[in-house]
């Protein structure tokens, strides 16, 4: 059997055994550092071969129809862990486009989140502008369920997928995540820089949330400050981490009111 196809059975079984597991990572506010919410991404370390990346699994996941029992896991796992942890920070769980194309999307996530105690409230789905942009009545259905039951959408890499703005409007979404991609070069790209400024005045304007992604030094950090970008994620604030060290960030980043 070919190595790739080899690596590609390992990671079913993985699936199937539960061993695909949850990192946190950290969404603060950029003026006093206090903890927001965590991103949930999907890692895997086989004993085999070592660190595998979701950019290399999730594709597997997705076309080997694993995609929704990796979901659920994480979601119980991340939420059972959480749920222990106080403050009011939410989770953000990514969703595969095609996830959107299915009726009990929906009844999986909440009977998921049902399991752990961890409030449905403070859950967050997030999707790429690709979900929007397939036409997919399905997803317009299934977020307005999420969003009667208290659960928030993001619209993750924001700016990579040249949405009608138009269309953007008819969907029912509460946060912009801005792509990495525009952050990087940010402090010398005048150009990166004026597509962030209207992305934040967008966003703004339209009384959605704001997050700046891949946001990895200071001099990023101020530059977004400056543009009126309040909330913020990246090395800089802190990277994937287990959820024993999630559980200590929560601690020590509490907003200053909790
Ligand atoms: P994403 O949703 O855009 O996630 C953010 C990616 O940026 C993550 O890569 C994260 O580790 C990385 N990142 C965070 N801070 C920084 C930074 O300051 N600089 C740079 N250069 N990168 C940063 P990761 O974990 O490799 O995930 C890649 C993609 O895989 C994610 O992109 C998401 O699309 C997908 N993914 C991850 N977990 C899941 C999952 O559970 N389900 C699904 N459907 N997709 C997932
Ligand atoms: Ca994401
Ligand atoms: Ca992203």
């Amino acid at each position: 059997m070919p190595a790739s196809n080899t690596k590609r059975c390992a990671f079913s079984q993985a699936v199937g055994k539960g061993e695909i597991w949850p990192a946190f990572q950290p969404i603060v506010s950029m003026d006093n550092g206090a903890l927001i919410g965590f991103e949930i991404l999907a890692r895997w370390n086989s004993p085999r071969f070592g660190a595998i990346l979701p950019d290399e699994f999730i594709p597997w996941a997705e076309e080997d129809g694993l995609i929704d029992q990796l979901t659920h896991n994480l979601i119980v796992s991340a939420c059972t862990v959480a749920a222990k942890w106080s403050g009011d920070f939410y989770l953000g769980f990514n969703i595969s486009p095609m996830q959107f194309n299915q009726d009990d999307m929906a009844t999986m996530i909440f009977s998921a989140v049902k399991e752990t105690g961890f409030p449905l409230h403070r859950l967050k789905v997030e999707m790429t502008e690709k979900t929007l942009i397939d036409e997919n009545s399905a997803a317009h259905a299934l977020l307005k369920r999420l969003n009667s039951a208290g659960v928030a959408i993001m619209l993750d890499d924001f700016g990579t997928g040249y949405s009608n703005l138009s269309k953007l409007q008819n969907f029912s979404f509460q946060t912009l995540k801005i792509d990495k991609s525009f952050v990087r070069n940010i402090a010398s790209n005048m150009n990166d820089r004026k597509i962030v400024t209207a992305i934040i005045d967008l966003g703004t304007s339209l009384g959605l949330e704001v997050i700046a992604e891949g946001v990895e030094d200071i001099e990023q950090a101020r530059v977004l400050q400056s543009l009126g970008c309040v909330l913020a994620q990246g090395w800089l604030y802190g990277s994937d981490m287990t959820s024993a060290d999630a559980a200590l960030f929560a601690g020590l980043h509490k907003p200053a009111n909790c």
